[in-house]
């Protein structure tokens, strides 16, 4: 059994209740977790706002990673509410559509660097702004794709920004292992998600991991949830760095 009684999480990227970061919510506050949510902005409040109730949210703030000051402004919050923090899930990604469509060799320098800015280094900010308030150690998690390490038909850019993301994994858990904050990212496979709407083939990328990964199914945000539960535990003390696939064995397949 998962126990996260007593800790404090603060979960980024709830668009709606399919998002991967409510299925591993979902999972932290039923391991005993209490909870910070954001929402993206005014349009996505309504949306989040419910769910954050759901899981009994004390901390309820807008943060656009693109907004200055409001990631500073969540991590205030929470440094008024509860003087510390135990993790952190980072499930947030964007590219702009035009690009996304293209080919890799034809994305332009603007929409490459705001998904990088986006969805990689936002992360490397959220680490920033967490490791003062780790002050028991914790556990910083993102979310990223195989596409990352083979190419994955459309999923273009947003390869080489999980590569970069993942690479920063692993050089965030060396620089910040010492303080005992241990970092990864969970690798789901295909979920039908708002973002991977915008991915196009979507449905034959879905179609292929129910054929050929060896459990022969798709995953859920509660499998991920479940993972992620457990990877912010202390039961994982002495795991870091790790890109952990819930992927139903999708990525050992050639
Ligand atoms: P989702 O649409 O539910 O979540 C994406 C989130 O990113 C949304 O909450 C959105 O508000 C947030 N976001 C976008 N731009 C932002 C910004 N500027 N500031 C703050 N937040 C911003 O989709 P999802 O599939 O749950 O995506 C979550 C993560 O999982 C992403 O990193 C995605 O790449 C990754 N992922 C998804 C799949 C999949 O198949 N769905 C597979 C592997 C990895």
């Amino acid at each position: 059994m998962v126990d996260l009684a007593g800790k404090k999480g603060l979960v980024l990227g709830i668009a709606n209740e399919d998002s991967i970061a409510y299925g591993c919510a979902e999972a932290y506050r039923r391991a005993g977790a209490e909870l910070a949510v954001t929402y993206l902005n005014e349009k996505a409040r309504p949306h989040v706002a419910p769910l954050a109730e759901n899981l009994d949210a004390r901390i309820f703030e807008p943060c656009d990673v693109r907004e200055p000051g409001q990631l500073e402004n969540v991590f205030d919050r929470i440094r008024e509410t509860w003087g510390k923090l135990d993790f952190v899930l980072h499930a947030i990604a964007y590219a702009p559509k035009a690009d996304l469509h293209a080919r890799v060799t034809d994305c332009s320098a603007a929409g490459f660097m705001q998904a990088m800015d986006i969805s990689c280094h936002s992360f490397i900010r959220v680490a920033r702004q967490a490791e003062p308030l780790m002050t028991d150690g914790g556990c910083l998690q993102t979310v990223t794709f195989y596409g990352s390490e083979r190419v994955v038909t459309a999923y273009n850019l947003m390869g080489p920004v999980k590569a970069a993301l993942e690479s920063s994994v692993r050089y965030l858990a060396a620089e910040l292992g010492e303080k005992d904050i241990r970092v990864h990212a969970l690798s789901p496979g295909p979920l039908k998600t708002r973002a991977a709407s915008g991915l196009q083939r979507f449905d034959e990328l879905l179609e292929r991991a129910r054929q050929e990964a060896p459990e022969h199914r798709l995953v859920t945000t509660g499998d991920v949830g479940n993972v992620a539960a457990f990877l912010a535990s202390d039961s994982a003390r002495g795991m870091t760095g790790n890109i952990a696939y819930v992927d139903a064995g999708m990525h050992i397949m050639s």
